[in-house]
């Protein structure tokens, strides 16, 4: 039998069809002012290095609105270095999400509790599941491209359930 307090952890607290239409009025009302943001397939393709000027604005909008920003991703290749470092924001690599660790180094980095954090990814298996496992918000993005490791591609088909599931009882 399913346990329903598991299935919960999968689920975002909001679902967006991207980074761009995240509602951050919204979470400043909720007290959020420390995000930590996935990389890959969350704000850059998986196989891109680009940085656009609608990113830049993006970046540069939220920290206007006075969200603190840290990116936390588990790539650990030289191109998630660069991309945070021409983004101008700190970097947690290697963060081996869904593990607390690497969301708990973000918040200190941050300075922000659990109540003032927020996770942005494209994964429910490693953002949102180890956001909702932090204590943190959760917002799922849909991903920007196909482009994703093997296991990945095992894990969005257990993703794709999850989210009939979320979609039916909204
Ligand atoms: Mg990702």
């Amino acid at each position: 039998m399913a346990n329903f307090e598991f299935i919960e952890k999968f689920y975002p607290d909001r679902y967006y069809d991207s980074i761009f239409d995240i509602d951050f009025d919204l979470l400043k009302g909720n007290g959020i002012r420390g995000l930590l943001i996935d990389l890959d397939n969350t704000i850059i393709p998986r196989d891109e290095d680009e940085v656009s000027e609608d990113l830049r604005y993006w970046f540069l909008n939220l920290s206007k609105k006075g969200f603190k920003v840290c990116i936390v991703s588990n790539n650990w290749k030289s191109r998630v270095s660069e991309i945070a470092e021409e983004l101008g924001l700190p970097l947690i690599a290697r963060a081996v999400k869904p593990k607390k660790r690497a969301f708990e180094q973000g918040m200190k980095l941050l300075k922000t509790n659990k109540n003032q954090t927020a996770v942005i990814g494209d994964q429910v298996f490693t953002d949102v599941f180890g956001g909702n496992r932090t204590g943190l918000f959760t917002i799922l993005v849909v991903p920007l491209s196909d482009c994703d490791l093997f296991y990945t591609k095992f894990l969005r088909k257990l993703e794709r359930i999850i989210l009939k599931r979320i979609r039916k009882e909204k």
